[in-house]
């Protein structure tokens, strides 16, 4: 609910791909509305009633290309793609909405442009919903903390169509590392190995991306001294886990005032 004690009210942009679908089908379970479902202009979809596609009773919502302006929209969900992100951020700034995407393989122009948005509407970028990692996004600091010279290699695992590696998970995580201890990742990190790579240099932090079947996305952070090993793991097993977590952080960020935020203040303490 909003201060108002109205529903919140939820923009998707990107309602037909694989995510868009999951924040759907997750948005019937809670108390929130979606009030624009969105698809790429020229899309065989447009003015489509959603419940053709999704086969269930979803309201009378239809697909659409643009937000129509009676709309009521408190916050801006996009899980579209790097090509379309752009857009979504002008339409959240443009209806003073906040902004909540998942979308990745955003360039550091893109990047750059949210958080300049931040300053006039709530916004909330990241690469993972699940409040799982999350939370072992902290465990990881910590360990990277304690233990500043066990080495840390990050291996992933996704489905075949995955476009972009390693997964920005698994840099979220590694950027988490490299926090931890201090350093700047792009210094520290090193993408696979091949070859006569020589030892393994002190604090590099290493990234495996496995790619194949269905897997909907396995992250695993090693971290590894000559005597034991800790392997934080976490395993998704579907995509209803990144729509939820959408939309819970939509109606937290719904009553936040204009900033940058991650899903560690969804979490909370
Ligand atoms: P997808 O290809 O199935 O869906 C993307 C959808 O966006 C497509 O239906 C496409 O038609 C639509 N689109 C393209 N241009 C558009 C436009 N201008 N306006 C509106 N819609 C437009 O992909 P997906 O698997 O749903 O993933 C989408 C994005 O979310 C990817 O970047 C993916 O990596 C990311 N993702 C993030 C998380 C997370 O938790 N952060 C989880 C899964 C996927």
């Amino acid at each position: 609910m909003n201060d108002e004690g109205r529903r919140i009210h939820v923009a998707l942009h990107g309602a037909s791909g694989r995510m868009g679908q999951a924040v759907l089908r997750a948005a019937r379970q809670c108390d929130m509305v979606i009030s624009a479902a969105l698809v790429r202009p020229g899309s065989a979809l447009i003015d489509v009633p959603l419940r053709q596609i999704l086969g269930e009773s979803v309201g009378e919502l239809e697909f659409r290309a643009a937000l129509d302006p009676d709309v009521t929209v408190d916050a801006l969900v996009d899980f579209s793609g790097p090509h379309a992100f752009d857009a979504a951020l002008a339409l959240a700034l443009e209806r003073r909405a906040a902004f909540v995407s998942g979308t990745t393989g955003l360039s550091p122009h893109q990047l750059g442009e949210m958080h300049r948005a931040s300053a006039a509407i709530p916004v909330l970028w990241t690469s993972n919903f699940s409040l799982g990692v999350a939370l072992m996004r902290r465990f990881a600091r910590v360990a990277a903390r304690v233990l500043p010279d066990w080495d840390c290699e990050i291996v992933e695992m996704h489905h075949r169509r995955k476009a972009d590696a390693p997964s920005g998970t698994a840099l979220t995580l590694g950027e988490a590392v490299a926090e931890g201890r201090g350093l700047a990742l792009d210094e520290v990190a090193a993408h696979g190995r091949c070859g006569q790579t020589g030892a393994r240099p002190p604090g590099q932090i290493g990234f495996h991306a496995l790619r194949g079947g269905d897997v909907v996305g396995e992250h695993t952070v090693i971290f590894a001294s000559d005597d034991e090993r800790i392997e934080f793991t976490h395993r998704a097993a579907n995509r209803e886990i990144f729509a939820r977590g959408a939309l819970l952080a939509a109606r937290w960020l719904a009553a936040a005032k204009p900033g940058r935020y991650d899903m560690d203040d969804v979490l909370g303490d």
